[in-house]
């Protein structure tokens, strides 16, 4: 096995289990947050934040929730260089391939959250 995989696969001691073993919180916490999945601006000088952005959440407080994809779509409005298509296009790309991982993680951990009920 190679370093890398060695480490993909090993469960950092005292990590989180929820969201399928995604949380990324450190010490006692009752919002568990996944890694974030985003869309850098186009203009990061202009911009407040990310084109877009989702990480899995779930609250474990009082009233324990089924586990969800937090997304946020900022509105951008502008015209784009060439460069900066090729950078939206590639962006776009790799969020919608770590959407599609996200939503695998969100299936386990919500059929998680059902046997656990
Ligand atoms: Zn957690």
């Amino acid at each position: 096995m190679t370093a890398l995989a060695a480490r993909s696969t090993t469960t950092p001691a005292g990590s989180c289990p929820h969201l399928n073993t995604q949380c990324v919180e450190q010490g006692p916490h009752d919002e568990h947050w996944g890694p974030d999945n985003e869309v850098a601006a186009i203009r990061p000088d202009e911009a407040i934040q990310s084109l877009a952005s989702a990480r899995l959440y779930s609250y474990a407080g009082t009233d324990f929730a089924a586990p969800r994809l937090s997304v946020g779509i900022s509105g951008f409005d502008g015209d784009l260089t060439l460069a900066e298509v090729d950078q939206l296009a590639a962006g776009l790309r790799d969020f919608a391939n770590r959407l599609q991982i996200q939503a695998a993680h969100l299936a386990a951990a919500q059929r998680l959250h059902e046997v656990n009920r």
